[in-house]
């Protein structure tokens, strides 16, 4: 079976077909040289990930998923939430994100935060959500060199490290995406494989 996830990152493709059950054939956007950007326009995480994969379902007729990802700090009522790419104004200015949020945090003693994914599946045109979530603190100042986002100001529960300083495979093993991602995968596999 053809599943298409509906993403431009191929690496992200990359990662997913390998766990994927072997008679599922994944292809990402640029396989199917589908070049637009689809305009993230929901005010949720759940709303955008199935946005999206509606908007590819539609277009190819073709079973799909799609992720959209975000981090929600408890003392700013869960913002940056949906609007993390884009909270400083400018999309994806990671030190802009992160600056502004640790201004945000400044006068604030609860530093709770998590990270959540969403993926929205459209499977034979029904629609089924998994999430994943990671909870941990933002810490006073950017530590680490590796990653993405705002990993150098997110320590998780249980490391004394920022998302930053992990080896990225210790990161892809706890992520909120590679929660949702399991969750999903589990879900083919007992739905596509018997
Ligand atoms: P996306 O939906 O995966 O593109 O994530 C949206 C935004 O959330 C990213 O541009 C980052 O600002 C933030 N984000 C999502 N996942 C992570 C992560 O694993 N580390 C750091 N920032 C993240």
């Amino acid at each position: 079976m053809k599943l298409i996830f509906a993403s431009h990152n191929k690496n992200k493709v990359k990662e997913i077909a390998a766990i994927l059950p072997k008679n599922i054939e994944l292809v990402g956007l640029d396989d199917l040289n589908y070049t637009q950007e689809i305009d993230e326009t929901g005010a949720t995480l759940e709303e955008n990930a199935l946005i999206k994969a509606k908007h590819i379902y539609e277009k190819f007729n073709l079973n799909c998923f799609a992720d959209d990802s975000g981090l929600e700090v408890e003392a700013l009522n869960n913002a940056p939430g949906v609007y993390s790419a884009r909270y400083a104004g400018i999309e994806k200015n990671d030190d802009a994100n992160m600056n502004k949020l640790l201004e945000s945090l400044s006068h604030k003693e609860n530093r709770k935060a998590r990270f959540r994914t969403v993926i929205a599946l459209i499977l034979n045109g029904e629609e089924y959500l998994f999430e994943g979530i990671i909870a941990g603190q933002i810490i006073n100042e950017k530590k680490g060199a590796k990653g993405f986002g705002y990993d150098p100001i997110f320590a998780p529960d249980g490391f004394e490290k920022t998302f930053a300083e992990l080896p990225s495979e210790e990161k892809n093993q706890i992520s909120h995406r590679a929660l949702a991602t399991k969750k999903l995968i589990g879900f083919l596999n007992e739905n596509l494989c018997k």
